[in-house]
């Protein structure tokens, strides 16, 4: 595995001198905050990695915290997939917690705030605030209620939590300067007014905190010492700074540090974009074998070992890049091409008959499971008259270097016989549909004309035993090269308009195959078993299968267009 050592050490280089400078009292503390409003995708996976990897190599501790402030979006069918994609990723958490059982504390820090002028309620309106805050270029403007005396702002606060006031009527923001070059820290809302239900704490609160509020004290109440999160939180750090360094009551001082995003080529990396994917109906869910979310990789037939392995050769450097997506393809294909076992499907069948072949005589010819692996033994694969292959494998009227099948030409069978195409069959619209073709019975594996050489080797399966089959290709989501953009969601107010990305979504992403014909011994398949479908490329046994049809994803191709820098 080769690793980008030197990228990837700048923030295990922080955390040691913290540790050398006595900044971290107990042990190294992380923890992975995911929002339950969507599945994790492969970007994720990325800060599971470097949250886990970094507790991990200071004999710390990570945990598994529900970042669950914002009660509208989220959903319990996330947070028990979160679990189960950090669980098939191989990670280990050490605890399990909800930012929301820390909403008892974070009120009273804010009443605190409130208390010692670090906060006020605010009654403009949204579209006030908006207008008083000021530009890049232009200062914020103070709101009228910012000096209003501290009893009014505890007393408003403490109305807005019975519950006395409607959404949007007003906020608790932050007091700290309007003029600030950083928008981030012009008087920032701390809580706002929401009156709904929440999947962890239900009808109990009718305010909420702010993720700026709420992150830094969750991770002081857990004694994180370092608080890792990607690179669009950057701006926000003061934010984080000021409210850690204004919370006396917890001593914990953990330490925000920013890594980039991972971005891929020819898909989003964004759950916003990847929920409007699913509920408008681009794709079939979130596990669409075309998500780069977790649970679509896994479908797809992706193994954890390659993603881990692309993670490393993508590297954990510090600014933003948007990374091929074929290094991925090329990781799957390595690992699949070590340990998947290989098996033989048509994917649009041609019939084959050999003529000097008795009518009722099937013979069990043995076919290596892994040229690699010895060990993994033989199959059987049964042989008679009647044999499909591919029909993209014949032509009528060949070109010169096409060394598969044509008439009065050879080739060989995979693991049997030599055949030649003698006669061409077709129906009443000239379409070719069977090929009468003779076979050499010296040629088989041990027979006397065994070496006897012949251009190409093409896939097959046994008429009467093959079973029926449907196989799904897939192709990128986005022609587009650059549809990952890493926005920065954290800039909610921004409503510039922009370009809609999913109007570059390629409709013709999934391609089915539906009369496909795969090897008896696919009979036997789990769901979620891999393959090389030989000359094919790599597949996966989908859930879709029923027991009259088998369904394949197709993982990745053979060929490999990635070239390595
Ligand atoms: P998205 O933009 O996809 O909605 P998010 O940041 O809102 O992602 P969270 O659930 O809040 O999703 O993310 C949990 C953690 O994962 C955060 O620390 C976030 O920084 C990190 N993360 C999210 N997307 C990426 C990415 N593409 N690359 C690296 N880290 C990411
Ligand atoms: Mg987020």
């Amino acid at each position: 595995m080769q690793e980008n050592t030197k990228a990837r050490s700048f923030i295990e280089e922080f955390i040691a001198q913290d540790i050398a400078e006595g900044k971290v009292a107990g042990h190294v503390q992380t923890r992975f905050p995911p929002e339950p409003n969507g599945y994790l995708h492969i970007g994720h996976v990325k800060a599971l990695y470097i949250d886990f990897s970094m507790a991990e190599k200071f004999g710390g501790k990570c945990n598994l915290r529900f970042d669950d402030t914002n009660p509208t979006k989220e959903d319990v069918e996330y947070v028990d997939a979160i679990q189960d994609d950090i669980r098939w990723m191989g990670f280990h958490w050490d605890k399990l917690v909800y930012g929301s059982e820390y909403f008892d504390q974070t009120y009273d820090l804010a009443e605190s705030f409130i208390r010692r002028g670090l906060a006020y309620v605010d009654e403009q309106s949204q579209e006030e605030m908006r207008k008083n805050r000021g530009t890049l270029t232009k200062p914020g403007v103070n709101s009228p209620y910012r000096d209003r005396p501290m009893e009014e702002s505890l007393n408003l606060f403490r109305r807005m939590r019975a519950g006395e006031f409607p959404n949007g009527a007003m906020v608790l923001r932050a007091k700290i300067d309007m003029a600030s070059p950083n928008i981030v820290m012009r008087d920032p809302t701390l809580y706002r007014i929401l009156h709904v239900k929440h999947h962890h704490t239900g009808d109990k609160w009718c305010i909420y905190p702010m993720y700026d509020f709420a992150h830094p004290i969750q991770d002081m109440i857990e004694g994180v010492t370092h608080s890792l999160c990607s690179l669009e939180y950057e701006i926000h750090r003061p934010l984080y700074d000021w409210v850690r360094d204004h919370c006396e009551e917890l001593p914990a001082h953990p330490r925000q540090i920013e890594f980039a995003r991972l971005n891929m080529t020819h898909t989003v990396l964004s759950k916003r974009y990847l929920r409007r994917l699913v509920e408008e109906g681009y794709v079939s869910g979130w596990d669409d074998p075309r998500m780069p979310t977790l649970v679509g990789l896994r479908r797809r037939g992706y193994t954890p070992a390659s993603i881990h392995d692309f993670l490393q050769r993508a590297g954990f450097a510090k600014a933003d890049s948007v990374v091929d997506i074929r290094l991925l393809e090329h990781c799957i294909r390595e690992d699949l091409g070590e340990n998947a076992r290989r098996a033989m499907a048509v994917m649009e069948p041609l019939k084959v008959t050999l003529t000097n072949w008795p009518e009722d005589k099937t013979v069990e010819l043995p076919c290596e499971n892994h040229p690699g692996h010895p060990e993994w033994g033989e199959r059987l694969l049964p042989f008679s008259k009647h044999l499909y292959i591919e029909r993209g494998d014949f032509m009528e009227e060949p070109p010169k270097k096409f060394f598969r099948l044509a008439p009065g030409r050879e080739v060989r069978l995979k693991s049997a016989y030599i055949i030649r195409c003698d006669k061409v069959v077709k129906d009443e619209n000239g379409e070719v549909v069977e090929l009468l073709c003779s076979v050499d019975l010296d040629t088989l594996s041990g027979g006397p004309g065994a070496a006897r050489k012949v251009k190409g080797t093409l896939h097959w399966v046994d008429a009467a035993t093959a079973l029926p089959a449907q196989l799904r290709v897939y192709d990128y989501m986005f022609p587009e090269e650059d549809s990952d953009k890493g926005e920065d969601e954290t800039a909610e107010e921004e409503t510039e308009v922009k370009r809609d990305i999913l109007d570059s979504f390629n409709h013709d992403s999934c391609k089915l195959y539906d009369d496909a014909l795969i090897e008896r011994s696919l009979g036997e398949a789990q769901v979620g078993e891999r393959f090389q479908f030989m000359r094919q490329g790599y597949y996966v046994k989908d859930k879709d299968s029923t027991a009259e049809k088998a369904v394949f994803n197709c993982t990745v191709s053979l060929k490999d267009s990635y070239k390595p820098e």
